[in-house]
């Protein structure tokens, strides 16, 4: 008990630890390089708009679920959160297909629009309806699972055996190019990369129907503020705009860190919540890579993307809220090849935009190398920037005649924004893309070398996204209590169960 640990990074995993560690009787403190907390999830202040630089649809916001257990356990509270209706509309020229959240509606719209691939189709819902059921055993991390446990977890998970073998191995590329509908197929693969686990869309598809994805009210930077104001309620740290320049190592043991500015502060257990590649490349001068790690960053993909954010004086509440344009001819955007647009506006969240006017944002998936060649050379960074701009502005501007010569904000974040801002390797926001077809990867939370160092974060879990870095912090917390032979607590002063 009374463990001092240092936390490098705030953002979602940090956060997460630093609450759980507080609850469950560690000194700790965290050490973030930015002055607002939150990392990734993130937004910015532009001409009185907030632009949101993270979540799209977050998971947890259906007050039964576990994920919505999972984020009130951090501060987070999804009451108000914006369920999703309809997930997105796709659209071609004047054909529209709607993703309904409703898998009944769904199957309708699905009947309408292609009815040759209603076999498949059907049985793709039913799954989805099963697993719409399932409350994913999410409240402790699988090596502490016990044996018996494990028995009866797996016996009351029998009737989901069954679709997920039938889709564990498939891509979502791959599964749904099986459909003959050139439609039903640009739905089911627009939001994610081809090369994802089907089990993602059979799990969204799930979600959505029961209200469990949404938007939180305040977007990205109230979940983080709520998350750090609750770590800071429970005594901890934080200590923002103050980079950590290395972790300090003695023998075989991490002892502390070693700020940017030269202070050293020692500690008892050191947390690493940050970019896998800065962590082992910097903070550990490339000294102590475990060969797990080196092998994925060998191996493994990685993707990333552009976002370009319209303010507009002109109210587009009345328009589906994301859309998915297929372009008449490709354009290269962002240093790829792209054959479709999106456009998201937030005018359901009265926080992110002034009262009758619209926050729009396009996510342009991007080629890394590209943006990292540019920025070489700041003048052509900036025009490539200014280009991308105009040539979405083209596209939202052909699809909302409403906004022309309304526009009033123009916001661009490329890979290297994201990079510049949280030390984020390849701009890679999600983390590793573990396809099904990946070799077993592991995702080391524990330094194989060297006492007293932990990792958490989206490089060391296998759950993409906020959810996945949520749990990383709280797993090890666990697994710390459970080393230490102490219940976990996840109030504080409740008697651990
Ligand atoms: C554009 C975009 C869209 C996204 N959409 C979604 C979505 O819709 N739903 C979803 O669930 N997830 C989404 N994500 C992913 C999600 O934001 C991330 O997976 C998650 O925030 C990662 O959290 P983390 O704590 O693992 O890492 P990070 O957020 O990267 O936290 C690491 C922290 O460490 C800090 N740091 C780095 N180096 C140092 C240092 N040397 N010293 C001190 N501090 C340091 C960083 O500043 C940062 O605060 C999106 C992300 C982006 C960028």
């Amino acid at each position: 008990m009374g463990e001092r640990m240092i936390i490098v990074g705030g953002g979602v995993s940090g956060l997460t630890a630093g609450i759980f560690a507080q609850i469950n009787g560690y000194e700790t403190t965290i050490f973030e390089k930015n002055k607002v907390p939150g990392g990734l999830c993130t937004g910015w202040q532009r001409q009185g708009y907030t632009v949101d630089g993270c979540i799209h649809w977050l998971l947890g916001t259906q007050p039964d679920s576990v994920f919505f257990r999972a984020w009130q356990a951090v501060g987070v509270d999804l009451t108000d959160a914006h369920p999703f209706e309809m997930f997105y509309q796709l659209e071609d020229g004047d054909t529209r297909l709607v993703w309904h959240s409703n898998l009944e509606r769904l199957e309708d719209e699905f009947l309408t629009h292609a009815p040759e691939d209603a076999a498949r189709m059907k049985r793709l819902l039913a799954d989805a309806r099963t697993f719409a059921t399932l409350d994913l055993p999410i409240e402790q991390p699988r090596d502490l699972v016990r044996w018996k446990d494990s028995l009866q977890e797996l016996w009351s998970l029998r009737s989901f055996v069954r679709p997920m073998r039938k889709y564990q191995g498939q891509t979502v590329e791959e599964y749904c190019s099986r459909f003959q509908n050139t439609w039903l197929r640009r739905l089911l693969t627009r939001f994610i990369p081809g090369e994802y686990s089907m089990l993602t869309l059979l799990a969204t598809l799930a979600a959505l129907h029961t209200g469990d994805i949404g938007f939180p009210k305040g977007g990205s930077l109230q979940v983080a503020s709520d998350m750090a104001a609750k770590y800071e309620a429970l005594g901890g740290q934080l200590h923002l705009g103050q980079p950590v320049a290395k972790i300090l190592i003695e023998g075989q043991q991490a002892v502390g860190v070693q700020l940017c500015d030269g202070t050293k502060v020692s500690a008892d257990i050191v947390v690493a919540g940050v970019d896998a590649h800065h962590l082992f490349r910097q903070l550990l001068g490339d000294a102590h890579t475990p060969a797990a790690s080196e092998r994925n960053f060998r191996h493994l993909d990685t993707f990333t993307s552009c976002q370009v954010s319209f303010g507009v004086d002109a109210d587009l509440a009345n328009e589906p809220h994301t859309v998915y344009l297929r372009l008449p001819k490709p354009v290269n955007l962002a240093g790829l090849e792209n054959k479709n647009m999106n456009f998201r506006h937030y005018c359901y969240d009265t926080d992110l935009q002034p009262p009758g006017k619209s926050l729009v944002v396009s996510t342009i998936f991007a080629d890394y190398d590209h943006w990292a060649a540019l920025a070489q050379n700041p003048a052509a960074y900036k025009t490539a920037k200014e280009q991308l701009a105009l040539l979405t502005q083209e596209q939202l501007e052909k699809r909302f005649p409403q906004v022309s010569g309304h526009i009033e904000m123009v916001d661009v974040a490329t890979p290297l924004t994201y990079q510049r801002y949280t030390n984020l390797w390849r701009g890679s926001y999600m983390g590793w893309t573990i396809g099904p077809k990946e070799e077993p990867v592991q995702l080391p939370w524990q330094h194989p070398d060297l006492s007293g160092l932990y990792m958490v974060g989206q490089w060391f879990d296998s759950m993409a996204g906020l959810p996945g870095s949520m749990l990383s912090g709280r797993y090890l917390i666990q697994r710390l209590c459970h080393r230490d032979n102490r219940a976990f607590a996840v109030i504080p002063g409740a008697v651990p169960s």
